[in-house]
């Protein structure tokens, strides 16, 4: 891959190539919009270009080579620590999870790559990460160091951070991903250049699935799900889990349109399966069941707002068509979408930081406050 695969934010992929041809760097960055609209791919693609040993000048712009030995050490597709390449940096939690991993394990050759989660939070081993990184004379042409959730990063490590932005290193860049930027530490923000991601246009997606020979179905429900954002429906054609997850969304919806008091203990049974194990007190699992739950909830969310899209009879703004059926069946029987929707939401809320519900009592309430008869 290289920039001009890249799908969507075309604006965003000119400015990059027009600054990177002009060569003047602004040391610092901050990529910033939604999630999954590729903010860090482009991130590492623009590594690519900066570090490739010729670049190409196409009708679209410069360009990396995609063969010279920079460009075949770099890949987006690669998890953080299996990159390898001598001058690009990437700063993430599944990093951190990593070296925590190793340093239990007291050795790389030990780790079980298989059961690395992220972390919560990017603490002393993302500092330990820029260290290196820093004290490495650089190989390519410039030195990149992509942190990837930037928001994440701790106290301490934020410090260590700034540290740095304020005494850059000659020919070093830093590129700080973030889809919630205002949570990154203000001095560090106001240290680098922002540059914005948008969503992508529905039929830019599509167009982008369909040259991966999918069917027109297959193109029209993906491109509607993704609702813009296009690393999303890219893992759609790889995971064959993330289809299974769904059909797993769809059972839950139907029991809570057909919910009694007998079902509420074993729908937040259901909904929080596995998340027993947090009272182990790892914090690595309990940051992945965390978002396990977030993504069920954001799902539900979505399937209830098509529920009272077709309530309103307005079907055409229906995300999850291949559903209508069911949704349609489910929306003729109740007309309390809108309630639905909102206590999901509030359950959204309660799971989360700074109020950490505790999971099968957020999940119970949920039952009982969306039950039909609950609601006089
Ligand atoms: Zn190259």
């Amino acid at each position: 891959m290289a920039l001009k695969d890249f799908v969507g934010n075309e604006q965003v992929v000119k400015f990059l190539r027009k600054v990177t041809l002009k060569g003047s760097l602004t040391h610092a960055w901050l990529f910033s919009g939604p999630a999954k609209v590729g903010k860090r791919t482009l991130a590492i693609e623009w590594a690519k270009l900066l570090n490739c040993q010729s670049p190409i000048d196409s009708s679209e712009g410069i360009d990396s080579c995609e063969h010279c030995s920079s460009c075949r050490h770099l890949s987006p597709e690669r998890p953080s620590y299996a990159q390898n390449h001598p001058a690009v940096y990437i700063v993430d939690t599944l990093l951190a999870a990593y070296w925590e991993a190793v340093e239990k394990a007291k050795g790389a050759e030990e780790v079980d790559l298989k059961k690395l989660s992220p972390k919560l939070s990017l603490g002393i081993n993302a500092i330990r990460t820029l260290r290196d990184a820093i004290a490495h004379q650089t190989f390519g042409r410039y030195r990149v160091i992509i942190v990837d959730e930037a928001e994440r990063l701790t106290e301490e490590a934020s410090a260590a951070l700034l540290k740095t932005l304020e005494e850059p290193p000659d020919k070093t860049i830093f590129v700080l991903v973030s889809a919630n930027p205002w949570a990154i530490h203000p001095t560090i923000r106001s240290r680098c250049q922002p540059l914005r991601f948008r969503l992508v246009p529905m039929q830019t997606i599509a167009h982008a699935l369909k040259s991966k020979g999918l069917s027109d179905y297959e193109v029209n429900l993906i491109s509607r799900l993704s609702r813009g954002r296009v690393g999303w429906a890219m893992e759609m054609l790889q995971k064959e889990e993330l289809w299974q997850s769904r059909s797993f969304l769809l059972s839950i919806v139907k029991m809570m349109a057909e919910m009694n008091w007998w079902d509420v203990f074993k729908f937040a049974e259901l909904c929080t399966k596995g998340a027993e194990e947090e009272e182990s007190g790892d914090e690595t699992k309990t940051a992945s069941q965390r978002r396990q739950l977030e993504e069920l909830l954001e799902g539900l969310m979505l399937v209830w707002r098509d529920i009272w899209a077709s309530n309103l009879e307005v079907e055409d703004l229906v995300v999850n068509a291949d559903w209508l059926t069911t949704i349609k069946q489910i929306a003729k029987s109740s007309d309390w979408a809108i309630k639905v929707l909102w206590e999901i939401r509030q359950t959204y809320r309660q799971i989360r930081p700074p109020f950490n519900a505790n999971p099968q009592l957020a999940f119970e309430l949920l039952a009982i406050q969306t039950m039909k008869g609950a609601l006089q």
